[in-house]
């Protein structure tokens, strides 16, 4: 199909100081933790989105000297000549479809670890390092200066060596040191450097016209600045310095790449920012402010939306790091007339959380992301199918979903079965807890593509039973029939039943989806610590009841911190006046009261009317393990997704993309062997 003529707009050239990007649409730098570890799957990464239509793709972070080191984070490094190569992985690639390549590079100051390099961090002043680290860092003197100075040039002169079209000088999300000059938190300085704005800035200026010089003859310089905190007169704001920055360097660079800080507000999540261009009231005042092309993000998933950032003047070109990774093909969707086939992030941070914990990037709604070097997987096509047979998958959540719909883009002739009247599985309840509705699209855009595929039979409202299966004589069955909430209290703190579970009347979140009487002071045991929990307690504070939130753990939710929402899960509980008790474990159960423990705190009492155990799941496996005893009847039996092991949407989807990839292959289904970067030895200096 051909480009709706309203969206033209979108496909025009832009021109950045001395390069050219072909379109609007813009892929941020941002982390995927592939970086220097694993240069190939990076290059693999960036090369898809420039395949899919972006016309300018940027790298992670790159460290530009061991001063710089964010082990154990795996981000990316131009220390020196020794790194181009890997750089030139990505630039090649990018090139190769007609894209522009950007690099990031940053010195983070006192917001390294240097756990590698093993040197003092430093900072303008000499203050505690970020983090609980016992570190302090270092001030840096007037040569620090010089010599950060000539790194940066350095690392620039390498950029451009390794091919890259955009350069960028870095002060956002709290990461950077010129940042860190600019703010009096953490600027205490009484020379040139300090005390002024024009002073703070000084360096900033420095930079970006050293980084003019170094390589504006052949690159654009990129100016990425947060533009406002959201931390009130303790960060940078709009209403307060951030206006007179922008006119103070308005011209300097070739783009302006405007957003806010730090990570967890400008990658927020659907739960916290629902709405697609949340950044607008914060970024849009720049393009007032520069004759130069400016760049922003909004979790822009929407071709009208962007269409309407350019027409109303508050974008140039269209910036996204998470839509590009939930679809790399965006642009080219649009491009080609099948918006209906954007597969829309949902804004649930798994990609970020990963990056938290160190580990390659992975997505909810694209299975294939960080593995399209590693197992060869593209987002867009498939392996064909290995024979004609038939395939059965019984269940409809996330798990069945994608694996019936990549088999049937495989061209088997698959039937999906779900017991209830819709599609959807767990998504379909979660998404109905507060701030939770974007979970949806992961059944939507399935149901979409899977509705117009005519390798599919769906069956609604058909439970099946294990004679149903073999009486169906189907040769390969997929059982993704899903999990429940355990009654017992059985988790992570307690791997036997709770002391007197059987003498009280217990709720779980699958009883608040079928809508049972909950009523009065409901008690939430949350031993899952990510979103259930806390949403739940949300639901029923929406309906006017006492909620205690108890958690064994030392903050509510603690593993959204992988996420970036611990923090404001927390202050929207408490504003709700949810009660909420940390560090506690539940020792003994008896109508209306729960007897707690704490390590520190001894014993006390809580009561309840009515008390929901958020633990763990159990899985819902039976008509897999009927079938087991009829095993020689199928050439293929598998349990997939949460009714393997429970976990996440994103594991769920994930097993399901998988488990079709690997139908009728010779990958072992447990543990597939796939590509690794093996470490090249350096044989001038064994020994
Ligand atoms: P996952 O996250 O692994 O996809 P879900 O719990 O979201 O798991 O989805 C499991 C789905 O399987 C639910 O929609 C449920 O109704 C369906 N289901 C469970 N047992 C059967 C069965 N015997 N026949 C058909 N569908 C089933
Ligand atoms: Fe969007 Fe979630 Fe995918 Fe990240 S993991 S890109 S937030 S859908």
């Amino acid at each position: 199909m051909a480009r709706d003529p309203k969206y033209d707009i979108l496909f025009e050239p832009v021109k950045i100081g001395p390069v050219t990007a072909p379109n609007r649409f813009y892929q941020v730098p941002h982390c995927n933790t592939l970086g220097h570890g694993r240069p190939s799957a990076e290059a693999a990464n960036r090369r898809i989105k420039a395949e899919g239509g972006w016309g300018a793709i940027c790298t992670q972070e790159i460290e530009i000297h061991p001063t710089s080191d964010v082990t154990p984070f795996v981000e990316g490094r131009l220390w020196d000549d020794r790194d181009i190569p890997q750089h030139r992985l990505m630039t090649d690639a990018v090139h190769e479809h007609g894209a522009l390549a950007g690099i990031e590079l940053l010195h983070s100051g006192f917001h390294a670890s240097n756990l590698y390099s093993r040197v003092a961090p430093m900072a303008p002043s000499a203050i505690m390092a970020t983090g609980i680290r016992p570190v302090q860092a270092r001030a840096m003197n007037k040569r620090d200066i010089a010599d950060f100075r000539r790194w940066h040039v350095d690392a620039a002169q390498r950029a451009k060596r390794a091919g890259y079209d955009i350069v960028y000088v870095y002060a956002g999300h709290d990461l950077s040191v010129l940042q860190h000059f600019m703010k009096p938190a953490y600027n205490q300085r009484t020379d040139e450097y300090g005390g002024s704005l024009e002073n703070r800035v000084r360096l900033t200026r420095e930079i970006l016209i050293d980084t003019k010089e170094a390589v504006g003859d052949q690159c654009a310089i990129a100016f990425r600045f947060a533009t406002d905190e959201l931390n009130g007169p303790l960060g940078l704001q709009v209403s307060g310095e951030s206006q007179d920055i922008v006119g103070m360097l308005a011209e300097l660079p070739d783009l302006w790449d405007v957003n806010i800080s730090d990570w967890s507000n400008d990658s927020s999540t659907a739960r916290f920012e629902p709405n697609e261009g949340y950044q607008e009231p914060y970024t849009a005042f720049v393009k007032s402010m520069t004759s130069k092309p400016v760049v922003g993000v909004g979790r822009f998933t929407s071709a009208d939306t962007m269409v309407s950032q350019i027409r109303r003047g508050v974008l140039d070109l269209i910036g996204a790091a998470r839509p590009s990774i939930a679809d790399p093909y965006l642009p080219r969707k649009i491009d080609e007339g099948r918006i209906e086939d954007i597969r829309e992030c949902i804004g649930c941070n798994i990609c970020v959380a990963q990056d938290n914990m160190a580990a390659p990037i992975r997505c909810t709604q694209n299975p294939t992301q960080g593995e399209e070097w590693k197992q060869g997987w593209h987002p867009e096509s498939i392996e064909a199918a290995a024979s004609d047979d038939a395939v059965l998958v019984v269940g409809a959540g996330p798990a069945g979903l994608e694996c019936a719909l990549q088999l049937a883009n495989r061209g088997y002739p698959v039937a999906l079965a779900e017991a209830s009247e819709t599609l959807g599985g767990r998504v379909v309840h979660e998404s109905s807890l507060p701030g939770m509705s974007s979970y949806l699209r992961v059944r939507d855009y399935r149901e979409s593509q899977l509705r117009r595929n005519e390798n599919v039979e769906i069956y609604l409202d058909n439970k099946l039973a294990a004679q149903d299966i073999i009486d169906l004589e189907i040769p390969h069955v997929i059982l993704a029939t899903g999990s429940h909430w355990r009654r017992d209290g059985v988790g992570r703190s307690h791997r036997f039943a709770i002391d007197g579970i059987d003498q009280v009347e217990v709720f779980t979140p699958d009883d608040v989806f079928a809508s049972a009487e909950i009523g009065g002071r409901v008690l939430i045991y949350d031993d899952d610590y990510y979103y259930m929990g806390s949403t739940l307690a949300e639901l029923f504070r929406g309906r006017g009841q006492e909620v205690c939130l108890l958690t064994p753990e030392s903050k509510v939710a603690i593993w959204t911190e992988y996420t970036l929402e611990q923090e404001k899960v927390q202050s929207r509980l408490l504003d709700l006046d949810v009660e909420i008790v940390v560090s506690r474990v539940i020792t003994r159960l008896e109508p209306n009261t729960a007897h707690v423990e704490s390590s520190m705190r001894g014993r006390n009492e809580l009561s309840f009317d009515s008390i929901l155990m958020v633990t763990s799941r159990s899985v819902d496996d039976e008509l897999y393990q009927e079938l087991l005893k009829f095993n020689d009847r199928f050439k293929t039996l598998r349990a997939i997704g949460d009714c393997h092991a429970p976990g996440t949407v994103a594991a769920a989807v994930y097993d399901g993309h998988a488990t079709a990839r690997q139908l009728e292959s010779d990958q072992d289904v447990y543990a597939p062997l796939f590509r690794r970067e093996i470490p090249a030895i350096d044989q001038d200096s064994q020994g």
